[in-house]
């Protein structure tokens, strides 16, 4: 019988509650689902509630009793911050997380490279926000809470997963004992250690690094602006690199590396953590301020991903499907990315609105950001850890340069998670005019957001299905236009027509922005009334038009939708 801890996990900062474990006498038998989402973290919540939004139930499995442990991410990006306006908790992680944008990197004593993420009046998001993933969780589950179309089942640990053609049947243990449950689709957000990827015998590509690192969370008065540290060869820990960020609550994260043979049990003892951070807040010049101790906790470099994340009817997401390495906070910024893509795609094959084949889109397109951001990662692992004596001889002569020679110090700078471009989706458009755009955003990029107004962002306007971004300065949406989307529309497809350029209401359009300076058509490089650009439900753009004409929309909808 499983017995998760009912006992809440300690923190300085965050106030664990236990939930009610969701107990099968306490229901009626259990129907066939449609989707069975296997874990609570942010993939598995995340997806629950963008199928939601497209109208498909969950039922969302939890093994435990509460969120998750310790302050596990802490940075989340722009693209994510957007992905969860989506699903409605944008607002309440910016009113309680700490925005940044600036990173200082340090040798010897030396400021030698300050990175600058771009920051523009049309984002609505700074580049970066730090809170702690026990928060973020918390805000998704009351969301996922409060809709009608998913069922979350704390306390329900799935021990077995069995699949033909047809349907995945699974086991579940709970505090009152084990229960069965049939779905149509299974998706698999059951984390790093995906025990349904180990009893399935999948194997990851990739490879790991050796070193290990120590994160450490502490309770500390810093009189520091919210920015990425990074220092290099310190002398209290000679070759090796150390983070410091900033995160709510007075806590801040101390993220080293260990020297090499050290074990993680030797690194976790009290007097080495205290020995460590006591020696870093002396080398910043914090010498002897008090600090409590929060969290720590022993991590590598993993660089892995499996080929395939679509496997029958399980479909693996977050990281059961990937681990990436550790620079550039990538884990959870990129689940947010595979959740929201695998959540449309998923749906409209439940709706019945196109083939299999969207699935296996799916699986393309994330698998090929997974090993994107493993290419590199790699680089930035490779010079915060070099991994062999003529990597660090190479990172060596870039530091030492860098004290007196500019043109090496962006060396330093290593990218952090951004959003994949499906520039080779087959789901962008064969028959558009996307190579004759001068500028905005191209085949599978995601949408340049646009300021529209005080607290008003064309990205809040998205959403639910696909837009179509139509620049116009006529009065009507042309009638044959209109006509294929009433189409569409009448299929089931959701499909949302934004008139750009006229102050006026564009009749036939579901919604009119205005454009009175041409900034809008300026950024998406569009100087003619009559361009278009059509975004799909991850809001990815696969086709734009400097002239649209219903043929070309409807064969640019036939190829996002394939049918057979
Ligand atoms: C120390 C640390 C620091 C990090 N810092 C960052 C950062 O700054 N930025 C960033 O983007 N990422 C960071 N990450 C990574 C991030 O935490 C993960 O990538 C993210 O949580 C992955 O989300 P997930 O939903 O895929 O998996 P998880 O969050 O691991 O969730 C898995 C869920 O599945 C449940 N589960 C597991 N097995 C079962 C089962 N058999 N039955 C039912 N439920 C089950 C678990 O209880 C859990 O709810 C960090 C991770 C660590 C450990």
């Amino acid at each position: 019988m499983h017995q998760p801890t009912t006992q809440a996990r300690p923190s300085l900062y965050y106030r664990y509650q236990i939930f009610q474990p969701w107990l099968p006498s306490a229901h009626p038998a259990q129907d066939r689902k449609k989707v069975v989402i296997v874990g609570s973290g942010p993939a598995g919540m995340v997806a629950a509630l963008e199928l939601a939004r497209l109208g498909v139930p969950s039922v969302i499995l939890s093994s435990e009793q509460q969120v998750s442990q310790g302050s596990r991410a802490i940075v989340f990006t722009r693209r994510s911050m957007e992905i969860l306006q989506q699903v409605g908790v944008a607002e309440r992680m910016t009113e309680n997380g700490l925005p940044w944008r600036f990173g200082n990197s340090y040798y010897r004593g030396q400021r030698v490279f300050r990175m600058e993420a771009p920051h523009d009046p049309d984002d609505r998001f700074f580049p970066m926000l730090n809170i702690q993933q026990q928060f973020m969780e918390q805000y998704l589950l009351e969301t996922c809470q409060a809709s009608p179309l998913i069922d979350f089942r704390w306390g329900n640990k799935v021990t077995q997963v069995a699949q033909d053609s047809e349907l995945a049947r699974v086991s579940v243990d709970t505090p009152e004992g084990p229960y069965t449950l049939e779905t149509d689709w299974l998706i698999a957000a059951d984390g790093g250690r995906s025990e349904i990827r180990a009893a399935m015998n999948l194997k990851m590509e990739g490879s790991s690094y050796e070193g290990f690192f120590v994160i450490a969370d502490i309770r500390i008065d810093l009189p520091l602006p919210t920015e990425r540290l990074a220092y290099f060869d310190p002398d209290w820990n000679p070759g090796n690199t150390i983070l410091m960020h900033r995160e709510p609550h007075g806590i801040w994260r101390v993220d080293y590396q260990l020297p090499p043979g050290e074990t993680p049990e030797e690194a976790l003892r009290p007097e080495s953590l205290k020995q460590r951070i006591d020696a870093q807040l002396a080398m910043i010049g914090h010498a002897g301020v008090p600090w409590e101790m929060d969290w720590n906790s022993v991590y590598s470099a993993r660089n892995l991903t499996l080929p395939d994340y679509v496997q029958g009817r399980v479909l693996f997401t977050g990281d059961a499907a990937h681990l990436l390495p550790i620079f550039g906070v990538r884990g959870a910024n990129t689940a947010f990315q595979d959740a929201q893509s695998l959540a449309w795609h998923l749906a409209f094959v439940v709706k019945g609105l196109a083939s299999k084949k969207l699935l296996a889109n799916h699986s393309r397109e994330r698998v090929g950001a997974a090993r994107e951001i493993i290419a590199e990662a790699g680089k930035s692992t490779r010079f915060m850890a070099p991994p062999s004596p003529g990597f660090r001889l190479l990172r060596d002569a870039v530091l030492s340069l860098s004290l007196t020679e500019a043109f090496v110090r962006p060396l330093y700078h290593w990218r952090t998670s951004r959003p994949h471009e499906y520039a080779d989706s087959a789901l962008n458009s064969l028959g558009d005019d996307n190579a004759l755009f001068q500028s905005g955003p191209a085949h599978g990029a995601p949408p340049q957001n646009i300021c529209l107004g005080s607290n008003d962002f064309l990205l809040d306007h998205l959403g639910g299905g696909f837009d179509l971004l139509y620049f116009t300065q006529a009065a009507t949406i042309p009638e044959s236009l209109q006509q294929v989307v009433t189409a569409i529309r009448a299929r089931g497809v959701p499909l949302k027509i934004i008139a750009i350029g006229n102050t006026e209401r564009v009749a036939g359009a579901d919604l009119t922005l205005a454009d009175a300076d041409g900034h809008f058509r300026q950024r998406y490089g569009v100087s003619t009334s009559g361009a278009a650009y059509l975004l799909r439900p991850d809001q990815h753009v696969c086709a734009r038009w400097l002239t649209l004409d219903a043929n070309r929309l409807q064969a640019a909808l036939n190829i996002a939708l394939p049918q057979s």
